[in-house]
């Protein structure tokens, strides 16, 4: 059995910065869709192909295809304590995806990340500067929000109906950050 911990929250917000130092620390897989979808444009797979428009112009991609590659991936994690999803579930056909392998996959709690969009464009235009991300522009950035709004945004209370969930305050000071997050574990 892996227990998962989900973390949501908007494009910008720190989550893959935070998930990698707790899955470092807790001997948790740092499982994030995004880099592998990213891995998959640069190694020019068939589903890279797919995705790469999508990815450039911040749309998501299609779930059945996340799906897949998601649950493919938690079944090769057999030797950690659990793991972090970051960047999914984002939609709620993928939420129900993870219902269906609850037996196995059983999530422990839900991280929801809060920052306000202004700090948030900011952050990410600033990331890309460097990151080389070609879906770190301010067009972009635009579609990436709306489309959290829209899609990912309600699956916060599709979670607090049934998990547990923690609000982190996502503005500040990355290391005070991890504190506060740390805390929950
Ligand atoms: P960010 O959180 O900054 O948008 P990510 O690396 O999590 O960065 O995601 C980058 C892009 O990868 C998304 O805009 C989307 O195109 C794609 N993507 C990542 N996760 C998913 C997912 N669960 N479902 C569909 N598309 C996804």
């Amino acid at each position: 059995m892996t227990e998962l911990i989900i973390f949501l929250g908007p494009p910008g917000a720190g989550k893959g910065t935070q998930a990698s130092r707790l899955a470092e620390d807790k001997n948790l897989a740092h499982i994030s869709t995004g880099d592998m979808l990213r891995e998959h444009v640069s190694n020019n797979t068939e589903l890279g192909k797919t995705a790469k428009s999508l990815l450039d112009e911040g749309k998501l991609v299609p779930d059945s295809l996340v799906i897949e590659m998601l649950i493919d991936r938690l079944r090769s994690e057999k030797n950690k304590d659990g793991a972090i999803l970051d960047g999914f579930p984002r939609t709620l056909a993928q939420a129900n995806s993870l219902d269906k392998i609850s037996e196995n996959f059983p999530i422990s709690k839900v991280i929801v990340f809060d920052a306000n969009h202004e700090e948030l464009i900011k952050r990410i235009l600033h990331r890309g500067e460097t990151s080389g991300r070609s879906d770190d522009t301010k067009d972009s950035i635009k579609v990436r929000l709306d489309v959290y709004q829209k899609d990912t945004e309600p699956l916060i209370e599709y979670y607090e109906k049934n998990n547990s969930t923690i609000k982190i305050n996502a503005v500040g000071d990355v290391e005070d950050i991890y504190n506060l997050l740390s805390k929950e574990f």
